[in-house]
């Protein structure tokens, strides 16, 4: 019998279960541990409470879950409840799955003045993750900047501009729904520190921003290419462009506006005791694509800062970790023999959902080629005994069946869920306490 723990039951941690069942089959016992006393990870955290067709995915997961070889035990936190060396011990691979949840910092002055976010909060906010239920984003001013020009920070912009009746049929979270319909935020900036061309927003995502009832985007035509040279951009990208170019040749009159300020690179935040204004240096982009400030300068008003710049993986004591890249240093997902990483952990936080799968079969191959039977260790009947000789309330994939019922019984009519935002209230409705 060979034993694998997986930390981290988000898609990466999932995928990675599913191929190591498909390869191991009845000969591997698979414990999916996770911080949380709730799975799927970005599923439910990350992915923006209104497209609930992505969220769906768990479904799969949850297959999974319930198979006989595979194991879910939440509410157990690495470092606190059990250390990696441990697990070590005790498993013949540890596979870290554990995303990367926390925020790039902009790194100019001024970025730590009340009413900046990183989307890693503000998106746990609004998804009710429990470190962020707490967060009270400033909605009182009337202008929001958000940095960044990836789909996170198209997510973000679209929640802002949202009236409360577009959040029907979503599960975004009470405090995040009183909080946005009382809100004052009237224009929000989307700044790009390169041009059209180089932005990172997929083409669904963008269509999004034009049908929203009143918020409407707009881009200025001088900042567009020649579209001769849109022949040469890859098809996705091509695809976001052209719609770049309809929100230029078609003037929204709602009355919430989102801008999209491109060429356009944060070097400081300025106020008195909290956000006031953004100060912004136009760029120019070189032949390679990269940006460069001019010296040119100019300020935005903002009572709110939202900076969707990226993530980073939380480095483990004793875990190599590449500091400058934000993850876990390892050799295509082998960090040695035995331990592994996997998904935003051992890439970095790009590509989508689906791109997790072929990684977690490239880890569940490498796991195959390193423990051939198993060397006879304890498995998930050592970490039982010790989660309770430490009094861990180990919450099960049924116990959680139990929180999600508790969920779906609660929801707003026409909502999928009112989602638990506190751990204690998880572990109460997951029948265990
Ligand atoms: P991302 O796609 O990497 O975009 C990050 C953006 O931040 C880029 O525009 C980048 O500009 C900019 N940036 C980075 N550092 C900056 C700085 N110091 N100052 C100003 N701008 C800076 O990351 P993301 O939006 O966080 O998304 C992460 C991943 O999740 C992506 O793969 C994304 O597609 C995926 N995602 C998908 C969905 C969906 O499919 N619905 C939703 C959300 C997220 P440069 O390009 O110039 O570096």
């Amino acid at each position: 019998m060979r034993h694998i723990a997986i930390i981290g039951s988000g898609p990466a941690g999932y995928y990675t279960a599913e191929a190591c069942r498909n390869i191991f089959g009845e000969d591997a016992h698979i414990d999916i541990i996770d911080r949380l006393p709730v799975p799927f990870g970005l599923i439910r955290t990350g992915v923006a409470p209104d497209h609930q067709s992505i969220k769906a995915v768990s479904r799969r997961y949850e297959a999974v879950a319930l198979s006989d070889t595979v194991r879910f035990a939440g509410n157990v936190s690495i470092g606190r409840d059990i250390s990696i060396a441990e697990l070590q011990e005790l498993y013949d691979a540890v596979v870290l799955a554990t995303g990367a949840p926390h925020d790039r910092a902009l790194g100019i002055p001024g970025d730590d003045l009340p009413g900046i976010v990183g989307s890693a909060a503000f998106v746990g906010w609004y998804n009710g993750h429990p470190d962020f239920a707490g967060l009270a984003p400033s909605l009182d001013g009337s202008h929001a900047v958000v940095v960044g020009n990836g789909n996170v920070a198209l997510d973000v912009a679209r929640i802002l501009s949202k009236t409360p009746e577009e959040f029907t049929g979503s599960d975004i979270v009470a405090h995040a729904r009183d909080a946005l319909s009382h809100s004052n935020i009237r224009h929000i900036t989307l700044l790009g520190r390169r041009g059209p061309h180089q932005i990172a927003m997929t083409p669904k995502e963008l269509g999004e921003l034009a049908r929203l009832e009143r918020a409407g985007p707009h881009v200025d035509p001088a900042d567009l290419p020649e579209e001769s040279a849109d022949a040469l951009l890859e098809p996705g990208v091509r695809k976001s462009v052209t719609l770049l170019r309809e929100f230029a040749a078609t003037a929204s009159d709602k009355p919430v506006t989102i801008d999209f300020d491109f060429f356009a690179m944060p070097v400081a935040i300025e106020g008195d005791g909290h956000v006031e204004r953004v100060v912004v240096e136009r760029t120019r982009i070189d032949e390679a694509g990269n940006s460069h400030g001019t010296g040119e300068r100019y300020t935005i008003d903002a009572s709110l800062v939202v900076s969707c710049i990226g993530y980073q993986t939380p480095a483990i004591d004793g875990v190599p970790y590449e500091h400058g890249r934000g993850r876990f240093a390892s050799d295509e997902g082998r960090i040695l023999p035995g331990l592994y990483c996997v998904g935003w952990a051992r890439r970095g936080p790009t590509g989508t959902i689906g791109t997790n799968k072929p990684d977690g079969v490239m880890i569940a191959d490498k796991i195959a080629q390193d423990i051939s039977d198993g060397a006879g260790k304890e498995g998930r009947a050592g970490l039982d005994r010790m989660l309770e000789s430490r009094g861990v309330d180990v919450v099960t994939f049924r116990d959680w069946q139990n929180i999600d019922a508790a969920e779906i019984a609660r929801a707003l009519p026409g909502s999928p869920r009112e989602k638990f935002t506190d751990i204690a209230e998880m572990v109460a409705a997951s029948h265990k306490s």
